[in-house]
C-alpha cells in the first residue's frame, strides 16, 4: 500500500492534476493511519494529567515525535513557582530553506470526574497543586489535539518532498491554568528554537459537527483577569447596626454598581464581561462581619478596555465603601492576579483567511464555517508576541452530526467543553484534524 502511495505521489508531481491527486493521496495516508491514531487517542484519554503535572503525556508525545525523526527537547518551560517542573515538548524538523511554522498542542487535562461511561473513560485520580486528590479527565479535548499533532507530524515527515522550511511542534503544558504558554516563552522558546513566521493551533468544539472546521478572523477569544476584592467594614452585633459599618451591604451595593461599568462606561462596540463568581462573608445570623471577599473574572478583547475596566472596579469598590462611611484606612483591597491572567486570542486576519481557503480545498466548502468570537479565554495569544507573529487558532468539530441536529431540533444544549460527559467522536474528528493541520503546513511551506 505504501509503495503504491509513493508511486502515486511521484506521478502527481509530473501532471497538472497533481493537486487533486495530492488530496486523494493525503486521504489515503490518513485512512492508513486512522486506527492507530484512534488507539493513541484512547490511550491518552484514559490517562489524563493535571496542569503542571503532564509528565507522562509529555514523555509519550516526545517519544512519538523522536521515533518519527524530529529533534526533540523535553522539559521546556519555567514557571514562576520554582517547585513546579514544566513539561513542555519542542520538536523541530528542518527541511530546507523557507519559513518556519509552529504548531501547538496543549498537554493538560482538568479536575473533572468523567461520567461518559465510555470503555476508555478516565478513572485517573491525582493530586492537585493544593495536594488534594481529584479525579482527572481530558474534558477539553486536549487529547484530540495531541493525537492530531502526532498524525500531522507523521504525514509531514513522509511528505517531506512536498514542502520546504522548518516545522516546530510545541507540546504546551498548563493551558487550563493559563501559565503554560508564558512558562515556555520565559524559557526561551523563540531564542532556543527557530522563531516562527506563523503560529497555528486547533481547538476542538463541543458544538460543531465532526468533519467540519471553523475559523474566526480577528479577536476570537477574550483576555481574562482574575480579581480579588476584600470589602472591609467594622463588625459588630447584628442588632446594633448603628455601631458598625456593615461590609455585607457595601458588597451588595458594589456588585450592583459593577453592572454600570460595561453598560455605562464602556463602548457597546468593545465587548467586556465582569462576573462575580464568588462572594463570602460572615459566620452567623446575628453578627455583622468584619469583611466580605469577592472573586471576579474580567473579560475583554482590547488591552485598553481591560485596563479601564480594572481601574473602574477599583474606583467603584473604594467609592462605595467611602460613601457608606467606612474609614479611609479600611478601604477595600483590590488585587489583580498576576498569574491568573491571559491575553486575548487575536487571529491574524490575513493568515486566517488563507487557512479558510486551504480548508475549503481540503475538506470542501460546506465543511468550513466562519464562527463568531467568544468571551472565553486561553493562553495561545502569548505565542504571537503581541501580534508581531501572525497566529491563528482554528476550531475543529468534534460532535456526532446527528447529535448536533437533535440538539438543534429539541433546543437542548449539547454537553460543553469541560463537562463530565463531553465525548468527542474520535474517528471523524481526528481524520479532519490531521487533514486540516497537514494541509495548512503544506500550504504555508509549499515549495
Ligand atoms: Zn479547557
Ligand atoms: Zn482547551
Amino acid at each position: 500500500m505504501r509503495n503504491k502511495i509513493c508511486l502515486l505521489l511521484a506521478v502527481c508531481a509530473l501532471f497538472p492534476t497533481a493537486a487533486i491527486h495530492a488530496q486523494q493521496s493525503l486521504d489515503a495516508l490518513i485512512e492508513r493511519d486512522l486506527s492507530t491514531l484512534v488507539a493513541t487517542y484512547k490511550t491518552l484519554h484514559a490517562s489524563p494529567e493535571l496542569s503542571h503535572y503532564e509528565e507522562k503525556t509529555a514523555s509519550f508525545l516526545a517519544t512519538q515525535l523522536k521515533a518519527l525523526g524530529y529533534t526533540v527537547t523535553e522539559r521546556v518551560g519555567k514557571y514562576e513557582n520554582p517547585q513546579w517542573t514544566a513539561y513542555g515538548v519542542v520538536a523541530v524538523m528542518k527541511n530546507g530553506p523557507g519559513p518556519t511554522v509552529l504548531l501547538r498542542t496543549e498537554l493538560d487535562a482538568l479536575p473533572v470526574e468523567e461520567k461518559t461511561g465510555l470503555p476508555y473513560a478516565s478513572k485517573v485520580k491525582m493530586k492537585n497543586d493544593a495536594g488534594q486528590e481529584v479525579s482527572v479527565m481530558h474534558a477539553c479535548g486536549h487529547d484530540v489535539h495531541i493525537t492530531s499533532m502526532i498524525g500531522t507530524a507523521k504525514l509531514l515527515m513522509e511528505l517531506k518532498n512536498q514542502w520546504s522550511g522548518t516545522l516546530v511542534l510545541l507540546g504546551q503544558p498548563a493551558e487550563e491554568v493559563i501559565d503554560g504558554a508564558r512558562s515556555i516563552l520565559r524559557d526561551g522558546l523563540y531564542e532556543r528554537f527557530p522563531k516562527p513566521d506563523f503560529v497555528i493551533a486547533l481547538h476542538d468544539s463541543a458544538d460543531l459537527e465532526a468533519g467540519k472546521v471553523g475559523y474566526t478572523p480577528g479577536y476570537s477569544m477574550a483576555s481574562s483577569t482574575s480579581v480579588d476584592v476584600k470589602i472591609r467594614g467594622l463588625g459588630g452585633h447584628g442588632a446594633r447596626p448603628e455601631s458598625s459599618k456593615d461590609p455585607v451591604v457595601v458588597a451588595a451595593q458594589f456588585v450592583v454598581a459593577l453592572q454600570t461599568i460595561v453598560s455605562r462606561e464602556n463602548s457597546p462596540l468593545d465587548p467586556a464581561v465582569i462576573t462575580v463568581g464568588s462572594i463570602h462573608g460572615g459566620t452567623k445570623h446575628n453578627i455583622i462581619p468584619e469583611e466580605v471577599d469577592l472573586q471576579l473574572t474580567v473579560r475583554a478583547y482590547k488591552e485598553e478596555v481591560r485596563k479601564r475596566v480594572l481601574a473602574s472596579i477599583e474606583r467603584i469598590a473604594r467609592g462605595t465603601a467611602l460613601a457608606a462611611g467606612i474609614p479611609e484606612d479600611r478601604a477595600p483591597i483590590v488585587k489583580f492576579s498576576e498569574t491568573q491572567v491571559t491575553k486575548a486570542t487575536y487571529n491574524d486576519p490575513q493568515l486566517t483567511e488563507r487557512l479558510a481557503v486551504v480548508f475549503a480545498k481540503a475538506l470542501g466548502q460546506d465543511n468550513v464555517v466562519k464562527l463568531p468570537p467568544v468571551m472565553m479565554s486561553e493562553d495561545f495569544g502569548y505565542l504571537s508576541m503581541d501580534q508581531t507573529i501572525p497566529a491563528t487558532l482554528f476550531t475543529l468539530g468534534a460532535v456526532d452530526p446527528l447529535k448536533v441536529k437533535q440538539s438543534q431540533e429539541t433546543k437542548t444544549p449539547l454537553p460543553s467543553l469541560h463537562s463530565a460527559i463531553f465525548a468527542p467522536v474520535p474517528e471523524p474528528t481526528l481524520r479532519t484534524g490531521v487533514k486540516a493541520m497537514t494541509s495548512v503546513v503544506l500550504d504555508l511551506l509549499k515549495k
